[in-house]
């Protein structure tokens, strides 16, 4: 048990820091096209410079903070405030206009149901910024994949009311939990892995965004030719099979599967954030680089939030790690 409960809290906290690292080494890139290999090289291995996180990070770690004081349960009435409030905090973290806009008619007393779903002539947001938030869903213990689905849309729902967005967040929460849930450097079946998440998405175009993504793996493609087949936007349906497939093409390698992500271009911060919360919960902290974690603005900040995620985890804290 020790062992299991120890190992789930590494993954726990690989999964937050390397999140926030892919968000931080991304930000940089973002919607510069074509991004120069050498120069995110560079900026991954061998700058010094201040890894700063975008709202990505931010909005993660106020989900992550509403799990724990509630011990998994959403309260969206509660979220929809607590998101609102962080932007009103720091609204120069590059959030996009529409979450802008939401955050701030909320903070006005605004309800968020209906101020969500008038988004965009009322079809509610497509865009990642539910999927983007959503691994500490992802990582709560104990839960059936149907479960993390299903809360993870609950948590989408306050901002992102698109049916593609919401199968952003669903899809994202279950690729963390089944890589947390992955055994370390045996070989992931991508098939498998990709079939396992088709199933808790409800929309024709996200499933088969997803499904082109075996195939991709398997004849080992580039960022490039990832982005040209299931895009690199800020649409959830694009971002997320994008990030999903840097890591599929290098799941044990958490540096590899984060440049990959970042060459592809397009939305590079949040891309190659889902791409590390998958890479942390598969290869937990131990993976992660030295300098990234002394480079990370706020880095304790984050062991913090992680940290006391991960305690839901315990033995005795309520619910018990999976598997
Ligand atoms: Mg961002």
């Amino acid at each position: 048990m020790l062992r299991t409960e120890l190992s789930w809290s590494h993954r726990v906290r690989g999964a937050m820091v390397l999140a926030a690292c892919g968000d931080a080494l991304g930000a940089p890139f973002e919607g510069r096209e074509p991004a120069d290999p050498a120069e995110i090289d560079d900026w991954m291995h061998r700058s010094t410079q201040l890894m700063r996180f975008t709202d990505d990070t931010a909005c993660t770690l106020v989900l992550a903070d509403h799990l724990t004081r509630r011990r998994g349960i959403v309260n969206e009435d509660e979220l929809a405030d607590e998101l609102a409030r962080e932007w009103t905090r720091e609204p120069g973290r590059g959030y996009g206009q529409g979450a802008a806009q939401l955050f701030a008619d909320i903070a006005r007393g605004a309800a968020w149901r209906q101020a969500a779903a008038d988004m965009f002539d009322g079809h509610g947001s497509l865009g990642n910024g539910a999927a983007m938030r959503v691994a500490p869903v992802g990582l709560l213990p104990g839960l059936a994949l149907g479960a993390v689905a299903g809360r993870a849309r609950r948590t989408a729902m306050v901002s992102h009311q698109h049916p593609q967005a919401l199968d952003g967040a669903a899809a994202q929460a279950v690729a963390t939990a089944l890589a947390a849930l992955s055994i370390q450097d045996t070989p992931l079946d991508a098939d498998r892995m990709v079939a396992a998440i088709c199933q808790h998405v409800h929309t024709a175009e996200f499933r088969a965004a997803l499904r082109k993504l075996p195939a991709l793996v398997a004849r080992a493609a580039s960022g490039a030719d990832v982005a040209g087949e299931v895009g690199n936007g800020v649409a959830a349906v694009q971002a997320v099979p994008a990030a999903l497939a840097a890591f599929l093409r290098h799941p044990d390698d958490v540096p590899a599967a984060i440049g990959f992500a970042i060459g592809m271009g397009g939305d590079t911060d949040t891309i190659a954030s889902m791409t590390g919360a998958l890479c942390g919960a598969r290869r937990a902290e131990k993976d992660l680089p030295v300098m990234w974690g002394l480079r990370l603005e706020g880095a304790s900040r984050v062991w913090t939030a992680a940290s006391a995620l991960a305690r839901l985890g315990r033995p005795g804290a309520g619910a018990q790690p999976p598997g």
